[in-house]
This record gives structure tokens, C-alpha cells and sequence, in this order.
């Protein structure tokens, strides 16, 4: 019965995404099926139940693998279309050396973070645990259907930075242990172990303060093997960071962000509208800065509306009258300015903070402003060129119609390359961030650095297939990250670099090598390009 169902379904998913642009069968699609087909006992089958059943009968050969079907019963399959799975853990509940005025306290929580966001629910329901809190999550994607062989780790909890080194050190070997199913007794030792573990590390991110970012901190994060920096701009108006007790002004996060990209790192900006101090038209003359100061330039932006929280002191300005939430149509015309301003070379990850709306006590409780501002967007023809509205949904590009385009932009110390291979309908098929360093470099103290170029970012979308592959299953992988960094070497030889240095990830390291290059301090280098 369930192996007739598989095939069945298997009919159903290649009769509606045949058509190479639908690889992903939209879940209304699906779910219409698994309505009509229920179980004997009329209760429908969930996803999960399915991919365990068609597991079990690839591997005892009652079913063909299928990986068209396989892929449409994948939940939520935006999460790895990359091929990498992000698992996201929270550090134990700890102060923050900040005070910032909107940002809300809760004892049971790192401070920011609200007890019933699901991400914070999950880390409490294991004690904060960084093993089991990894172990676990690997094991739902596992079951959901996802790869979980490249792990991008995403370390949450109010400021990295300011938690005890020893804490630090041991939260990030127990979660490379939980990928590496084995136990190791130093940091250097696991990432060792991860190199060829069945769950590698493919990224590491921490969030930290612009002023807790220093060189010395700068060269801690890449002993932990730290490859990608979160931290909170909020803004770049120096009298709202003060009204907001931020804590830092604007030259900080200018010194932070030149500092990490001339390490490499990929670099991720917070910033919030609507804060005390602020209003719409500020806002859209502030969030200007963020492309226009060759300082800023995130790699990618957070867009978190500030929300007004009974436990965040921002509620006593509100209560006095002092603080006025915008209404749910400014926020969404004000979203829609920001997200046409944002360069190609950067990808809005969100444009609102997914806090439970029970908790916010006035102003805009809409959870779907992504969509919103995309209707308003389109309403009013005009549309958002940031990577993440341009990567490719597809599994399968075709090489010889892609594009190689170059993007080049000045940065604080040096000149970037945003390097990306494009198709023909305007898509972004895989990327590469090559940084080249100017004559004024902070200086690190990392020898390994020294005259190099840097390669800050490889990413490919999917796999490309070489024409004339196009029969079921020969799709092979055409080499986009081969090709790109091909390119960045010529592009440092060409500008007078001998050295290309990679912030590679641990799990990446045995990729690299078989281009050629060799472990030095912490990241991956080749000489004489
Ligand atoms: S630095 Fe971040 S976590 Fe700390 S108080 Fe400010 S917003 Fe909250
Ligand atoms: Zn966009």
C-alpha cells in the first residue's frame, strides 16, 4: 500500500514539475494529493512519515531513488536549497553589557531573546546544551528530508563577545562533537576532526557588539574558527544611538566592519526603523548610509523593525508619549524604499524580527511584511535586486548560459570584487567575494595575511548541468566555485597579489586543497597566483 502510494506520488510530482522551472512542487500541490490519498484510517500522511518510508525502500530496492520526489516532499525545501543545512543554537542566558533601550529582559533567556520564539524554545527544552541542542536539530532535518552534510552553525545569544573565553571555547567544541560524532579536548582538535566528519562545518556565525570588536578579539573569532560576523548598527545617526543607550556610535561599527573584512569574514549588518528618536523620513536618509559610506557595505542586512515590548524600557517612553510605533502602511512603504536601495552584492536575510505578536503591546504586528512589501513593490513597479530576491530556486542551471558579471565597489581599506554567475533570466546561479586591500589596512597580526587577496565568500546555488547531460540523474556538477575562484587568482595575479587567502570554514578545508591550497594559521592559501 505505501509503496504504491510512493509510486503514485512519484506519477504525481513528475507529471507537475517536469517542467525544469518548477523544481519545486508548490505545497499546495502536494498536500491537495496527500488529501485524496489518506491512510486506511482516513488520517493523512505527514511528510516526515513519507521520507522515512521511501528511505526504507530505496535501501531494501522496493522503490527506484527518485530524487524529483524525494525533493518535493523535503519540508520547508528553501531552508537547504544550497545544499547546506543551517542549524541555529542558542548560548545559555547571560547579561549583556548592553542597555539598549528597546531591548527586552527575560531571566530564562540569553538577553534579546523572548522565551517563546521557536529558535529559543527548542534551546531551553535542551538546557541550552550546545551538543544536544546541535545533535538534535541535525537529527529533524535528517528526518525532514534535508542534507545534512554541510553544516552552517549559527550561534544566537546576546553578545559572543562578552561571554567567559573558557565558555566560548567549550560551546564550540561540543557542537563540532555533535558533528563529528566523536569527542574531542580542544577546539583544535575537533575542527581537525570535522575536516572529514559526516557533518561538516561549512560556517560559523556569532553576533557580537561593534564595540567589543577589536584586533586581538578580531584574531580570537578565527581561532574558533568563527567565518561570518552579525553585529547590530541599528543605526547611523549618532544621537539615536545615544537616545537608545546603544552604547557605541557609528565610528565603532566603522572600525568593526573594517577590521573584519580585512580578515575576511562575511559580514552581516542589523539595522532597526522606528526607533526612539527616528521617524520614517530619517530612516530612509540613514539607511542610505549603509551603501553610500565605503565603511558599511554589509554583505548582508537584517532589517528588524523595532517592536514595542512590555518588557523593554522603550515602554516607558511610549506610555509618557514620547515613542510612536509606526502604523502597519508606513513600515510597509518604508521597507519597500529600503529594499530598492540594497545593492546586488548584498542579500536582505529578513525584513522583520519574528517575534511572537502576543508580545508586542502597540504599532505593527503584521508577520508577513516580506510579502507585503513585495505586493507594494510590484503594485508600484519597482522590485528588489538583492541577492536573495535573485538566487536561483531551480536544482539545475545550465553552465553554458551563465554569465560571469563582475561588481566591483570601494570599502573602507580596499577595493571589493563581487564576482557571480548569472542566467539567463536574471538569476544569480553561485557567487564569490574577493577583497582586495588598499594601501591603509588596519594591521591584524596575522602574518598569514600578509600581501594577500582575500576570498571572503564562495557560494553556489544548486548544481549546473553541461548541455547535452539532460537525461534523469546525469546532471553533473559543472565546477561554479572551481570557476569562480579560478578567476579571483587571476584577478589578485593581475592586480599584484602573489598570495590568495580563503576564510575557509573546517569543513571546507579538504575543497580547497584539492585547488591547491595548503593550510596556514587559519585559513586555506595558495601562492604565486
Ligand atoms: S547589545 Fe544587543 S543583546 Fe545587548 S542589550 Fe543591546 S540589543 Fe540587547
Ligand atoms: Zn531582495
Amino acid at each position: 500500500m505505501a509503496a504504491e502510494l510512493l509510486a503514485e506520488l512519484s506519477r504525481f510530482v513528475h507529471s507537475r514539475a517536469d517542467d525544469a522551472d518548477r523544481e519545486l512542487l508548490p505545497n499546495e500541490e502536494l498536500r491537495g494529493f496527500l488529501r485524496r490519498h489518506t491512510k486506511s484510517d482516513q488520517r493523512f500522511f505527514k511528510k516526515a512519515e513519507l521520507i522515512g518510508l521511501y528511505r526504507e525502500f530505496v535501501e531494501t530496492e522496493r522503490v527506484q531513488p527518485d530524487p524529483r520526489l524525494f525533493r518535493a516532499l523535503r519540508v520547508k525545501p528553501r531552508r537547504t536549497l544550497s545544499g547546506v543545512a543551517t542549524v541555529t543554537v542558542l548560548t545559555k542566558p547571560y547579561p549583556c553589557p548592553g542597555k539598549c533601550t528597546f531591548c527586552p529582559t527575560d531571566a530564562r533567556m540569553p538577553k534579546s531573546y523572548l522565551p517563546d520564539e521557536p529558535g529559543c524554545m527548542r534551546a531551553e527544552r535542551h538546557q541550552f546544551d550546545p551538543f544536544d541542542q546541535v545533535d538534535a536539530r541535525i537529527r529533524t532535518l535528517h528526518r525532514n528530508g534535508h542534507p545534512v552534510d554541510k553544516i552552517e552553525l549559527l550561534i544566537l545569544g546576546g553578545t559572543w563577545s562578552s561571554y567567559a573565553n573558557d565558555y566560548q571555547e567549550t560551546f564550540i567544541r561540543r557542537c563540532l562533537d555533535a558533528m563529528n560524532g566523536t569527542e574531542s579536548k580542544t577546539v583544535a582538535e575537533a575542527q581537525r576532526r570535522n575536516e572529514d566528519a559526516p557533518h561538516r562545518n561549512v560556517g560559523l556565525v556569532i553576533e557580537t557588539r561593534p564595540d567589543h570588536v577589536r584586533p586581538r578579539e578580531v584574531r580570537r573569532l578565527r581561532d574558533l574558527g568563527v567565518t561570518k560576523v552579525q553585529m547590530g548598527a541599528q543605526s547611523l545617526d549618532d544621537e539615536v544611538l545615544r537616545l537608545n543607550q546603544r552604547g557605541h556610535d557609528v565610528a565603532a561599527t566603522r572600525r568593526a566592519m573594517d577590521l573584519l573584512r580585512a580578515a575576511g569574514f562575511k559580514l552581516v549588518l542589523h539595522w532597526m526603523p522606528n526607533l526612539l528618536g527616528s521617524d520614517p523620513q530619517k530612516d530612509r536618509a540613514d539607511f542610505r548610509g549603509l551603501w553610500s559610506d565605503p565603511s558599511l557595505r554589509p554583505d548582508e542586512i537584517k532589517i528588524y523593525p523595532c517592536s514595542l515590548l512590555e518588557n523593554a524600557e522603550l515602554y516607558d517612553f511610549w506610555k509618557r508619549g514620547e515613542y510612536r510605533p509606526y502604523e502597519d502602511d508606513e513600515l510597509i512603504a518604508l521597507v519597500a524604499d529600503c529594499k530598492t536601495q540594497v545593492p546586488e552584492y548584498c542579500r536582505i536575510n529578513r525584513v522583520y524580527r519574528d517575534i511572537p505578536s502576543t508580545h508586542v503591546v502597540a504599532g505593527t504586528r503584521i508577520n508577513n511584511l516580506r510579502q507585503c512589501v513585495q505586493d507594494e513593490l510590484r503594485a508600484s513597479g519597482r522590485e528588489c535586486r538583492c541577492l536573495r530576491c535573485r538566487e536561483v530556486v531551480k536544482h539545475e542551471v545550465v553552465a553554458e548560459e551563465l554569465v560571469l558579471r563582475q561588481l566591483p565597489y570601494e570599502t573602507g581599506c580596499g577595493r571589493e570584487l563581487f564576482l557571480s554567475f548569472e542566467t539567463s533570466d536574471d538569476r544569480v546561479a553561485g557567487y564569490l567575494r574577493l577583497w582586495l586591500p588598499g594601501d591603509a589596512v588596519p594591521d591584524l597580526q596575522i602574518p598569514e595575511l600578509e600581501g594577500a587577496a582575500l576570498v571572503r565568500e564562495v557560494h553556489v546555488y544548486g548544481q549546473a548541468r553541461s548541455l547535452g547531460s539532460e537525461a534523469a540523474g546525469a546532471a553533473q556538477h559543472a565546477g561554479l566555485g572551481r570557476r569562480l575562484l579560478e578567476e579571483a587568482e587571476r584577478i589578485a595575479g593581475s592586480a599584484g597579489f602573489r598570495r590568495v587567502a580563503i576564510i575557509a570554514s573546517v569543513g571546507t578545508r579538504g575543497y580547497y586543497r584539492k585547488r591547491g591550497y595548503r593550510l596556514d594559521g587559519t585559513y586555506m592559501v595558495k601562492d604565486g597566483v
